[in-house]
């Protein structure tokens, strides 16, 4: 029996793992010293811990230790990487480069880094939601200080050519930052090959705790600065003040461990799972879409636009199934996601699209549960549309003259 509701919106947030709470435990009640007492056991329990985690999180990059910053979690991550790089280097120059399919925690700071005078390029991506080497490589100017390229994208799971990237800035002699928050646990990531000099992510997506993340900061080749974002106390090399969260940091540490001792056999779970439920759909269903790369892809992600379906009202159709629709609910107004508008999505279809985040708690009845409902479902809902009822009888919806009213 499958047990209701279903959790598949795992880009989303995670379920903490239990293994994860249990390693955080004695650290709120009885190893509750602060890491940065240096003159009892309290300190010494706490700081060895901080530093057990520091380096299983390093492990599962490629990194060494002391190039691991906390932080709040993956937006401070972003701002800090940003805003610290842009402020630090501001001498050398003033131009960044993102692009359009980036999380908000990096196109906000970079509109904020604009009011302050520095020129970002936003680059545009092709029809799965790439960025090219080349368009990079075009964008490049004298003044380029930092391009920021996320990983992984959190809606439709596209991988961008990070390692590829990281080779261009590397021989341009450009720090390259990474919001590596969706691909860190779920497949491999190595700062060394890929030529990541700043890495942000999070635990709450890693099956890990909210409100703790890391960045990584490069130290060798080329050793990079940062200006703080958060002075007092001077934790972290400076870089971020603050008494550490050390049940927090304990759990990222132990969330990151038992990624990458699980990641081949959960990786091909989350895939098998994942491809299950897109065929088990698109299979049943006429005029449905994949949004995002077909292959160059997270395992455990799929996002489906179903045409003549509203995103939201088949997302309340399908409670027992926890998703998101494509439909980015701001303020009072529902604006089509900006990700799915920036590969070409139509606001319709991008309106009627779903996001299904398969994660290490799922099971194949959660997703054989999920098919059902969803083809009922969107079934249902077309049977009640004019719209679908004309396109069946084969009238040209694009040839309708819509009255204004
Ligand atoms: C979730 C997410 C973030 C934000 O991380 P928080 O730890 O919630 O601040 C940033 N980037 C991407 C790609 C994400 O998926």
């Amino acid at each position: 029996m499958v047990k209701l509701p279903i959790y598949l919106d795992n880009n989303s947030t995670t379920r903490c793992d239990p293994k994860v709470v249990e390693a955080m435990l004695p650290y709120f009640t009885e190893y509750y010293g602060n890491a940065a007492s240096r003159s009892h056991e309290f300190g010494w329990k706490a700081e060895e811990a901080v530093e057990a985690s520091r380096q299983k999180i390093a492990k599962l990059i490629n990194a060494t230790p002391s190039e691991i910053i906390f932080t709040s979690g993956a937006t401070e991550s972003n701002n800090l990487a940003l805003r610290g790089v842009a402020h630090m280097y501001k001498a050398k120059g003033n131009h960044i480069i993102t692009s359009e399919v980036e999380h908000k925690a990096i196109l906000d700071p970079c509109k904020r880094l604009e009011k302050e005078g520095f020129e970002v390029t936003v680059l545009p991506v092709d029809q799965y939601g790439r960025v090219s080497v080349e368009q990079i490589q075009d964008a490049i100017r004298d003044k380029t200080i930092l391009v920021s390229i996320m990983a992984a994208n959190n809606e439709i799971g596209t991988l961008q050519p990070i390692t590829q990237i990281g080779q261009l800035c590397k021989s341009k002699g450009i720090l390259f930052h990474s919001d590596a928050v969706q691909a860190v646990g779920k497949i491999p990531v190595d700062v060394q090959a890929m030529g990541i000099d700043l890495l942000s992510l999070t635990a709450h997506k890693i099956y890990g705790p909210k409100g703790i993340g890391a960045l990584y900061v490069r130290k060798k080749n080329p050793r990079v600065r940062l200006e703080s974002l958060i002075d007092g106390g001077g934790h972290e090399r400076g870089m971020r003040s603050g008494t550490l969260a050390v049940p927090l940091i304990v759990g990222l540490g132990e969330a990151c461990d038992i990624s990458r001792q699980l990641m081949p056999e959960e990786s091909q779970k989350t895939f098998t799972l994942r491809e299950r439920l897109r065929t088990g759909i698109m299979n049943q269903l006429s005029d449905t879409f994949l949004n995002g790369h077909p292959e160059e892809r997270l395992p455990g992600n799929t996002n489906i636009s179903f045409a003549y379906v509203e995103g939201e009202g088949l997302m309340m159709g399908i409670k027992d199934v926890a998703v998101s629709s494509g439909s980015a609910c701001t303020s009072a107004s529902l604006e089509p996601s900006y990700v799915l508008r920036a590969l070409g999505v139509g606001p319709e279809l991008a309106h009627s699209s779903l996001r299904f985040g398969v994660g290490r708690f799922n099971t194949q009845e959660d997703i054989d549960y999920t098919i059902d409902l969803v083809v009922r479902e969107v079934n249902r809902l077309r049977e009640m549309s004019p719209l679908y009822e004309m396109a069946k009888a084969g009238i040209d919806l694009k040839s309708i003259e819509w009255s204004a009213h």
